[in-house]
């Protein structure tokens, strides 16, 4: 963090406008419980810029679908920062992929808010997935483990059942998982992991969105994880762009189906984040050195920042927002 940057609290209360402004907030917080504004200032701004690692990164290459604990550094999903406020209390979320990654910091914070969350993810992470369910078990809330493979049509209805099951009811759906496997060359893209891209992507949340909406009563929220690559798809990612294209677009048409239903759907467009799907195939070693170094910010993301925007979409609050695709690329790229 660099110094210039940043302003203590003592600074901002010294100004005699600052005294001002507090006179005229204080009767406010007070009769919301809070003390005074100087309590409930942050201690220090700090620039999101410096906030995180920084390129250059080690090569690294783990086998697919990769570990979260086997990451160097290791990506933050909000363990030990994500502090909730019963935004989702009572709630009851599915997430895919949610052993590692944007799945994993929705998780976390969706038990800090108050939700019971059920996370479906591969065999092999198992390891990630154990963490996660402790972490959410932690907060007092439902944790359910549901691995299984979601190119399966029968596993992801057997998965919504299960989860259902376990939570008692459902809604809060998060279409998060997906498969990324950069390609240099069409030529050599085989029809099989053509296939895997469109089953895992595309095939995956039809199927399990079908299978969870008779479940779903008004109010819910079904939040779709897209990316910056459906509109600014990169010459190696030629399946997976266009998946990412036929999110967004599912997103704002089941947003026009399911609003007379009182059921919003959204997505979550990152750009460049420090996960699993990039060392275990999704990224060449060349662009993991210097990964998210070409955006405005500099860095990449971690994915516990982009937590709160999964609460956001969830968070009945936010009742008027619905086919809406929220970006969070660090400066670069459009949702
Ligand atoms: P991640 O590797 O942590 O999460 C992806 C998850 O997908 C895995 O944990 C795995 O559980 C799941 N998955 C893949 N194939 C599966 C299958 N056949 N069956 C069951 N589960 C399967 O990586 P992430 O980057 O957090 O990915 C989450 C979402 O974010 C994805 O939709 C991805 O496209 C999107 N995204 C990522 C980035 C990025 O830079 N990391 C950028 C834009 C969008
Ligand atoms: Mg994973």
């Amino acid at each position: 963090m660099h110094a210039e940057n940043q302003f203590s609290r003592r600074d901002v209360l010294s100004g005699l406008g600052a005294s001002l402004a507090l006179a005229a907030v204080a009767p406010v917080l007070a009769a919301e419980g809070a003390d005074t504004a100087a309590e409930s200032a942050p201690d220090v701004l700090s620039n999101p810029n410096n906030a995180y690692p920084k390129p250059p990164f080690k090569g690294q290459s783990q086998p697919w679908p990769g570990l979260a604990s086997q990451m160097d550094p290791k990506p933050d999903h909000g363990e030990k920062s994500y502090k909730g406020s019963g935004r989702l209390k009572g709630r009851k979320a599915l997430i895919t992929g949610g052993d590692s990654g944007m799945g994993r910091a929705a998780a976390i914070a969706y038990a800090r808010e108050g939700a019971d969350v059920a996370i479906n993810y591969l065999p092999a992470e198992e390891a990630d997935a154990k963490e996660v369910i402790a972490l959410i078990k932690a907060e007092g809330r439902k944790g359910i483990a549901i691995p299984g493979d979601l190119r399966d049509e029968a596993f992801c209805k057997r998965l919504v059942d299960e989860a259902v099951r376990g939570l008692g009811g459902l809604d809060i759906l998060v279409s998060n998982a997906a498969r990324q496997q950069q390609q240099q060359s069409i030529l050599n893209l085989s029809s099989a992991d053509f296939d895997a891209t469109m089953k895992t992507n595309i095939y995956a949340p039809f199927w399990i969105i079908k299978a969870a909406l008779p479940h779903m009563p008004p109010g819910s929220t079904i939040i779709g994880t897209t990316s910056e690559q459906a509109t600014d798809p990169s010459a190696d990612l030629y399946d997976y762009a266009q998946t990412k294209a036929a999110t967004t677009s599912f997103v704002r048409s089941l947003a026009k189906q399911l609003g007379p239903k009182g059921i919003r759907v959204n997505g979550v467009a990152p750009g460049p984040i420090w996960t699993p799907l990039q060392v275990s195939g999704g990224a060449t070693q060349e662009k993991l050195k210097k990964f998210g170094g070409d955006t405005p910010m500099g860095r990449p993301g971690q994915p516990v920042e982009l937590a709160s925007i999964y609460v956001q979409l969830a968070d009945p609050m936010a009742s008027y927002a619905t086919g809406q695709v929220y970006g969070a690329t660090g400066g670069g790229g459009q949702p």
